[in-house]
């Protein structure tokens, strides 16, 4: 995820981390990063959103994964933000998830960065993948959302805000989706799935 520009308003700051976890989903971090700063070029605000027409707004975030779809969701995200909301983002899980293309671990971050509260676990692909392979979860799980659960039945809650960070790095680095550097990994010794991999 990019991060939002430090002399925006902390209500505008809020937008930007939303918008920013809206573009990261299916994208690489520079993709993302290259989107943001196109999109704070012209003052990335709800207003300006939205007075951007779909064309242009799709070839400023051009080429993230699904852009075609972001561009619906954000437009849709921006105006109910701007009637509901004053243009700040809401501060709750439920309200947060209720938006157009945003899901539980846009929402946890969105809590986190935008809020300063930690409000559960931020489960992705690589969070579920990994805690899945140390066997993390009482038994194993078929969605991010039921990881999730499973995590904060016992993880410390002080640790759940730093959890997704650590794991996603893990995960583009070591513990990968097909092959795994497991010779190379501090968890080789430990880890069930290394086994049978
Ligand atoms: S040993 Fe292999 S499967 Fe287990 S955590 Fe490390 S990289 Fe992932």
């Amino acid at each position: 995820m990019a991060l939002p520009c430090l002399c925006c308003s902390e209500r505008v700051r809020r937008y930007q981390v939303l918008l920013s976890l809206m573009l990261s989903s299916q994208t690489k971090d520079q993709v993302t990063a290259g989107a943001m700063q196109r999109l704070r070029a012209r003052g990335l605000t709800v207003d300006t959103i939205l007075q951007t027409d779909d064309s242009t707004l799709g070839e400023l975030i051009y080429p993230v994964g699904f852009w075609r779809n972001k561009v619906k969701y954000i437009k849709q995200t921006s105006a109910i933000l701007q009637q509901r909301y004053g243009g700040d983002i809401p501060a709750s899980v439920a309200e947060l998830v209720a938006l157009p293309g945003v899901g539980p671990k846009m929402a946890h971050l969105a809590m986190a960065v935008g809020w300063g509260i930690v409000s559960g676990i931020a489960v992705d692909t690589h969070v579920h993948r990994i805690a899945n392979r140390l066997r993390w979860t009482k038994k194993a799980t078929k969605s991010p959302e039921e990881t999730r659960r499973g995590l904060e039945e016992w993880l410390p809650r002080e640790l759940w805000s730093e959890i997704n960070g650590l794991l996603v790095g893990f995960g583009q680095q070591t513990c990968l989706p097909l092959h795994p550097r497991c010779q190379a990994c501090l968890n080789h010794a430990l880890c069930p799935a290394a086994q049978g991999l």
